[in-house]
Protein backbone atom coordinates (compact mmCIF):
# COMPACT_ATOMS: atom_id res chain seq x y z
CA UNK A 1 0.00 0.00 0.00
CA UNK A 2 1.08 3.34 -0.86
CA UNK A 3 2.56 5.45 1.80
CA UNK A 4 1.54 9.37 1.79
CA UNK A 5 2.46 12.46 4.36
CA UNK A 6 -0.21 13.43 6.62
CA UNK A 7 -1.03 15.98 9.96
CA UNK A 8 -3.16 14.62 12.57
CA UNK A 9 -4.55 16.09 15.21
CA UNK A 10 -5.46 13.44 18.46
CA UNK A 11 -5.25 15.40 21.30
CA UNK A 12 -6.70 19.16 21.43
CA UNK A 13 -5.07 21.79 22.81
CA UNK A 14 -3.15 25.49 22.12
CA UNK A 15 -1.21 25.73 18.66
CA UNK A 16 2.45 26.25 20.98
CA UNK A 17 1.79 22.48 22.54
CA UNK A 18 1.69 20.58 19.26
CA UNK A 19 -1.77 19.21 18.67
CA UNK A 20 -0.64 18.70 15.22
CA UNK A 21 1.52 15.70 14.30
CA UNK A 22 2.80 14.56 11.01
CA UNK A 23 2.28 11.20 10.24
CA UNK A 24 3.04 8.39 7.13
CA UNK A 25 -0.25 6.74 6.41
CA UNK A 26 -1.70 4.82 3.91
CA UNK A 27 -3.36 6.58 0.78
CA UNK A 28 -7.02 6.27 1.62
CA UNK A 29 -9.28 4.73 -0.96
CA UNK A 30 -12.26 6.56 -2.75
CA UNK A 31 -15.70 4.17 -1.73
CA UNK A 32 -18.81 4.16 -3.85
CA UNK A 33 -19.88 7.55 -4.76
CA UNK A 34 -16.57 9.43 -3.79
CA UNK A 35 -13.44 10.72 -5.75
CA UNK A 36 -9.69 10.33 -4.42
CA UNK A 37 -7.69 13.05 -4.77
CA UNK A 38 -4.22 14.22 -5.23
CA UNK A 39 -4.19 17.38 -3.47
CA UNK A 40 -2.37 20.00 -5.23
CA UNK A 41 -3.40 22.96 -2.60
CA UNK A 42 -5.23 23.13 0.37
CA UNK A 43 -5.55 26.12 2.14
CA UNK A 44 -5.52 26.97 6.35
CA UNK A 45 -8.38 28.53 7.79
CA UNK A 46 -9.04 29.45 11.18
CA UNK A 47 -11.69 26.82 11.36
CA UNK A 48 -8.53 24.59 11.79
CA UNK A 49 -7.33 26.27 14.30
CA UNK A 50 -10.58 25.88 16.59
CA UNK A 51 -10.67 22.08 15.49
CA UNK A 52 -7.07 21.84 16.60
CA UNK A 53 -7.13 23.51 19.64
CA UNK A 54 -10.53 21.79 20.57
CA UNK A 55 -12.96 25.38 20.54
CA UNK A 56 -15.01 23.09 18.02
CA UNK A 57 -15.47 19.66 20.40
CA UNK A 58 -13.64 16.31 18.21
CA UNK A 59 -16.02 14.68 16.04
CA UNK A 60 -13.59 12.35 14.96
CA UNK A 61 -9.80 11.55 16.10
CA UNK A 62 -7.49 11.22 15.19
CA UNK A 63 -8.51 13.46 12.28
CA UNK A 64 -6.38 15.24 8.86
CA UNK A 65 -7.39 19.04 9.07
CA UNK A 66 -8.12 20.83 6.27
CA UNK A 67 -11.16 22.04 4.26
CA UNK A 68 -10.23 24.12 1.50
CA UNK A 69 -8.49 21.63 -1.09
CA UNK A 70 -7.79 21.90 -4.37
CA UNK A 71 -6.48 18.75 -6.16
CA UNK A 72 -6.77 16.52 -9.08
CA UNK A 73 -8.70 13.13 -9.82
CA UNK A 74 -6.97 9.75 -9.14
CA UNK A 75 -10.24 7.47 -8.88
CA UNK A 76 -12.43 6.49 -10.48
CA UNK A 77 -10.93 6.31 -13.63
CA UNK A 78 -13.62 8.24 -15.91
CA UNK A 79 -12.95 11.56 -13.85
CA UNK A 80 -9.17 10.92 -13.55
CA UNK A 81 -6.83 14.41 -14.07
CA UNK A 82 -9.86 16.53 -13.47
CA UNK A 83 -9.48 19.49 -11.17
CA UNK A 84 -11.61 19.43 -8.26
CA UNK A 85 -12.29 21.24 -4.87
CA UNK A 86 -13.09 19.88 -1.79
CA UNK A 87 -15.10 22.58 0.97
CA UNK A 88 -16.27 21.78 4.70
CA UNK A 89 -19.35 20.91 4.03
CA UNK A 90 -19.92 17.07 2.79
CA UNK A 91 -22.47 15.57 3.69
CA UNK A 92 -26.25 16.73 4.39
CA UNK A 93 -29.36 13.84 4.35
CA UNK A 94 -31.47 16.33 2.27
CA UNK A 95 -34.87 15.31 3.75
CA UNK A 96 -34.87 16.91 6.67
CA UNK A 97 -37.06 20.60 6.67
CA UNK A 98 -34.10 22.52 6.37
CA UNK A 99 -32.25 20.57 3.40
CA UNK A 100 -36.15 21.04 2.30
CA UNK A 101 -36.35 24.66 2.69
CA UNK A 102 -33.17 24.94 0.75
CA UNK A 103 -30.86 25.65 3.41
CA UNK A 104 -28.46 23.06 3.87
CA UNK A 105 -26.36 24.41 5.87
CA UNK A 106 -28.25 24.14 8.75
CA UNK A 107 -28.83 20.59 8.01
CA UNK A 108 -28.67 18.43 11.78
CA UNK A 109 -27.62 15.53 9.81
CA UNK A 110 -24.40 17.59 8.13
CA UNK A 111 -20.88 16.20 8.26
CA UNK A 112 -17.86 18.49 7.52
CA UNK A 113 -14.28 17.91 5.57
CA UNK A 114 -11.68 18.12 8.17
CA UNK A 115 -13.69 17.50 11.50
CA UNK A 116 -16.13 14.97 10.53
CA UNK A 117 -13.78 13.35 7.95
CA UNK A 118 -10.00 13.34 6.84
CA UNK A 119 -9.32 16.59 5.05
CA UNK A 120 -6.71 18.77 2.88
CA UNK A 121 -3.64 18.35 5.12
CA UNK A 122 -2.79 15.53 3.36
CA UNK A 123 -1.12 14.68 -0.12
CA UNK A 124 -4.09 12.63 -1.35
CA UNK A 125 -7.56 13.05 0.49
CA UNK A 126 -11.48 11.38 -0.20
CA UNK A 127 -14.55 13.20 -0.78
CA UNK A 128 -18.11 12.99 -1.75
CA UNK A 129 -18.90 13.28 -5.39
CA UNK A 130 -21.39 15.50 -4.71
CA UNK A 131 -20.02 17.80 -2.58
CA UNK A 132 -16.95 18.48 -4.75
CA UNK A 133 -16.68 22.03 -6.84
CA UNK A 134 -16.11 22.66 -10.48
CA UNK A 135 -12.97 25.14 -10.83
CA UNK A 136 -12.75 28.32 -12.26
CA UNK A 137 -9.94 28.86 -14.99
CA UNK A 138 -7.08 31.30 -14.93
CA UNK A 139 -6.09 31.06 -11.31
CA UNK A 140 -3.46 28.85 -9.94
CA UNK A 141 -4.37 26.17 -7.38
CA UNK A 142 -2.48 28.28 -4.79
CA UNK A 143 -5.54 31.09 -5.30
CA UNK A 144 -8.43 28.62 -6.13
CA UNK A 145 -7.72 26.87 -2.52
CA UNK A 146 -8.89 29.94 -0.61
CA UNK A 147 -12.08 30.38 -2.42
CA UNK A 148 -12.88 27.10 -1.16
CA UNK A 149 -14.16 28.55 2.53
CA UNK A 150 -12.80 32.14 3.19
CA UNK A 151 -14.03 32.81 -0.31
CA UNK A 152 -17.42 30.85 0.41
CA UNK A 153 -17.96 31.73 3.75
CA UNK A 154 -17.79 35.79 2.47
CA UNK A 155 -19.85 35.57 0.04
CA UNK A 156 -22.36 34.06 2.57
CA UNK A 157 -21.66 36.20 5.18
CA UNK A 158 -22.25 39.67 2.49
CA UNK A 159 -25.61 37.69 1.32
CA UNK A 160 -26.75 37.41 5.08
CA UNK A 161 -25.56 41.02 5.74
CA UNK A 162 -28.63 42.43 3.52
CA UNK A 163 -26.23 45.13 1.57
CA UNK A 164 -28.21 47.35 -0.12
CA UNK A 165 -27.18 48.32 -4.01
CA UNK A 166 -24.77 51.22 -3.58
CA UNK A 167 -24.70 50.87 0.36
CA UNK A 168 -21.97 50.68 2.77
CA UNK A 169 -20.37 47.60 3.97
CA UNK A 170 -18.11 47.67 7.38
CA UNK A 171 -15.35 44.93 7.38
CA UNK A 172 -14.26 44.05 10.59
CA UNK A 173 -11.34 42.19 10.30
CA UNK A 174 -9.52 41.82 7.57
CA UNK A 175 -8.06 38.10 6.76
CA UNK A 176 -8.99 35.84 3.73
CA UNK A 177 -12.22 35.56 4.13
CA UNK A 178 -13.24 39.59 4.59
CA UNK A 179 -10.57 40.38 1.60
CA UNK A 180 -12.34 38.07 -0.70
CA UNK A 181 -15.83 39.66 0.31
CA UNK A 182 -14.20 42.69 0.17
CA UNK A 183 -13.96 42.62 -3.29
CA UNK A 184 -17.29 41.09 -4.22
CA UNK A 185 -18.67 43.79 -3.01
CA UNK A 186 -16.84 46.66 -4.83
CA UNK A 187 -17.24 44.45 -8.04
CA UNK A 188 -21.20 45.19 -6.78
CA UNK A 189 -20.93 49.08 -6.28
CA UNK A 190 -20.73 49.17 -2.95
CA UNK A 191 -18.65 51.47 -0.80
CA UNK A 192 -16.33 49.60 1.99
CA UNK A 193 -14.86 50.74 5.18
CA UNK A 194 -12.41 48.45 6.59
CA UNK A 195 -11.44 48.35 10.51
CA UNK A 196 -9.33 46.84 11.60
CA UNK A 197 -5.75 47.20 13.59
CA UNK A 198 -3.06 45.28 11.42
CA UNK A 199 -1.00 47.72 9.41
CA UNK A 200 -0.40 44.85 6.34
CA UNK A 201 -4.13 44.57 6.32
CA UNK A 202 -4.96 48.19 5.87
CA UNK A 203 -2.87 48.81 3.10
CA UNK A 204 -4.49 45.79 1.12
CA UNK A 205 -7.60 46.94 2.18
CA UNK A 206 -6.44 50.51 0.54
CA UNK A 207 -5.14 48.54 -2.95
CA UNK A 208 -8.50 47.17 -2.88
CA UNK A 209 -10.18 50.16 -3.18
CA UNK A 210 -11.44 50.55 0.62
CA UNK A 211 -13.35 53.98 0.81
CA UNK A 212 -11.46 54.11 3.97
CA UNK A 213 -9.97 52.66 6.41
CA UNK A 214 -9.63 52.61 10.49
CA UNK A 215 -8.85 50.90 13.61
CA UNK A 216 -11.36 48.03 14.73
CA UNK A 217 -12.75 50.79 17.57
CA UNK A 218 -12.90 53.50 14.79
CA UNK A 219 -16.14 55.22 13.95
CA UNK A 220 -16.23 54.70 10.14
CA UNK A 221 -16.74 58.01 8.27
CA UNK A 222 -20.52 57.06 7.22
CA UNK A 223 -23.30 55.26 9.11
CA UNK A 224 -23.65 51.82 7.91
CA UNK A 225 -26.04 49.54 5.85
CA UNK A 226 -24.29 46.47 6.50
CA UNK A 227 -21.83 45.19 8.38
CA UNK A 228 -19.44 41.92 8.79
CA UNK A 229 -17.67 40.64 11.43
CA UNK A 230 -14.99 38.58 10.30
CA UNK A 231 -13.22 39.17 14.01
CA UNK A 232 -14.13 36.36 16.13
CA UNK A 233 -14.17 39.33 18.73
CA UNK A 234 -17.59 39.40 20.71
CA UNK A 235 -16.34 42.70 21.96
CA UNK A 236 -16.48 44.09 18.73
CA UNK A 237 -20.46 43.41 18.36
CA UNK A 238 -21.72 46.39 20.46
CA UNK A 239 -19.08 48.32 18.42
CA UNK A 240 -20.05 47.58 15.11
CA UNK A 241 -24.08 47.75 15.72
CA UNK A 242 -23.35 51.03 16.81
CA UNK A 243 -21.78 52.21 13.81
CA UNK A 244 -25.01 50.73 11.83
CA UNK A 245 -27.46 52.80 10.11
CA UNK A 246 -30.84 52.47 10.69
CA UNK A 247 -32.47 49.38 9.90
CA UNK A 248 -29.03 47.87 9.09
CA UNK A 249 -27.31 44.55 9.54
CA UNK A 250 -24.69 43.18 10.88
CA UNK A 251 -23.69 39.53 9.96
CA UNK A 252 -21.29 37.55 12.52
CA UNK A 253 -19.13 35.24 9.74
CA UNK A 254 -17.31 33.34 12.44
CA UNK A 255 -17.61 29.90 13.59
CA UNK A 256 -17.02 30.90 17.20
CA UNK A 257 -17.00 33.76 18.68
CA UNK A 258 -16.10 35.34 22.23
CA UNK A 259 -18.39 36.66 24.31
CA UNK A 260 -20.76 39.34 23.79
CA UNK A 261 -20.85 42.21 25.86
CA UNK A 262 -24.34 43.34 26.97
CA UNK A 263 -25.98 44.89 24.23
CA UNK A 264 -27.80 48.53 25.08
CA UNK A 265 -31.43 48.62 23.57
CA UNK A 266 -31.29 51.74 22.32
CA UNK A 267 -28.17 52.42 21.12
CA UNK A 268 -27.23 48.96 19.68
CA UNK A 269 -30.58 47.57 18.55
CA UNK A 270 -33.80 49.89 17.98
CA UNK A 271 -34.48 50.98 15.07
CA UNK A 272 -34.38 48.03 13.82
CA UNK A 273 -30.90 47.07 13.15
CA UNK A 274 -30.44 43.66 13.40
CA UNK A 275 -27.24 40.85 13.96
CA UNK A 276 -27.40 37.60 12.15
CA UNK A 277 -24.78 34.56 12.08
CA UNK A 278 -23.68 32.42 9.72
CA UNK A 279 -23.90 29.03 9.73
CA UNK A 280 -21.55 27.33 7.29
CA UNK A 281 -23.28 27.55 3.71
CA UNK A 282 -24.92 26.04 1.28
CA UNK A 283 -23.60 24.27 -2.24
CA UNK A 284 -25.26 26.89 -4.01
CA UNK A 285 -23.38 29.61 -2.20
CA UNK A 286 -20.37 27.91 -3.79
CA UNK A 287 -21.41 27.30 -7.01
CA UNK A 288 -22.08 31.35 -7.05
CA UNK A 289 -18.74 32.38 -4.88
CA UNK A 290 -16.88 30.56 -7.97
CA UNK A 291 -19.29 31.76 -10.50
CA UNK A 292 -18.73 34.97 -9.68
CA UNK A 293 -14.73 34.54 -9.69
CA UNK A 294 -15.12 32.79 -12.89
CA UNK A 295 -16.16 36.60 -14.20
CA UNK A 296 -14.22 38.43 -11.84
CA UNK A 297 -10.21 37.88 -11.67
CA UNK A 298 -10.30 37.95 -7.76
CA UNK A 299 -6.81 39.22 -6.34
CA UNK A 300 -5.85 36.80 -3.71
CA UNK A 301 -3.34 36.75 -1.12
CA UNK A 302 -1.76 33.86 -0.50
CA UNK A 303 1.39 32.84 1.83
CA UNK A 304 2.83 29.62 0.84
CA UNK A 305 4.24 27.06 2.77
CA UNK A 306 5.20 23.22 2.05
CA UNK A 307 2.64 20.77 3.33
CA UNK A 308 5.72 18.78 5.84
CA UNK A 309 5.41 22.93 7.49
CA UNK A 310 1.65 22.81 8.45
CA UNK A 311 2.53 23.32 11.82
CA UNK A 312 4.73 26.36 11.22
CA UNK A 313 1.40 27.59 9.00
CA UNK A 314 -1.03 27.23 11.89
CA UNK A 315 0.73 28.77 14.42
CA UNK A 316 1.30 31.92 12.05
CA UNK A 317 -2.25 31.73 11.90
CA UNK A 318 -2.97 31.59 15.58
CA UNK A 319 -0.30 35.27 16.07
CA UNK A 320 -2.00 36.90 13.15
CA UNK A 321 1.13 36.72 11.28
CA UNK A 322 -0.22 35.72 8.05
CA UNK A 323 -0.93 38.08 4.90
CA UNK A 324 -3.73 36.83 3.30
CA UNK A 325 -4.62 33.28 3.35
CA UNK A 326 -1.83 30.58 4.65
CA UNK A 327 -1.35 27.48 1.31
CA UNK A 328 0.01 24.52 1.97
CA UNK A 329 1.74 23.05 -1.36
CA UNK A 330 2.27 19.51 -1.04
ZN1 LIG B 1 -31.03 17.94 6.19
ZN1 LIG C 1 -12.91 27.38 6.80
Amino acid sequence: MAKMLAWEVDRRGPVATGPLHAVHREVPEAGPGELLIRVTASAVCRTDLHVVEGDLPPHKSPVVPGHEVVGEVVSPAQRAGEKVGVAWLRYTDGTCVYCGRGAENLCPASRYTGWDADGGYAEYTVAPTDYVYRLPDGYPDEELAPLLCAGIIGYRALRRANLPPGGSLGIYGFGASAHLAAQVALAEGARVHVLTRAAAAQELARELGAASVGGARDQPPEPLDSAILFAPAGDLVPVAMAALDRGGTLAIAGIHLSDIPPLNYQRHLFQEREVRSVTANTRQDGRELLDFAARHRLRVTTTRYRLDAADRALADLAGDRVNGAAVLIP
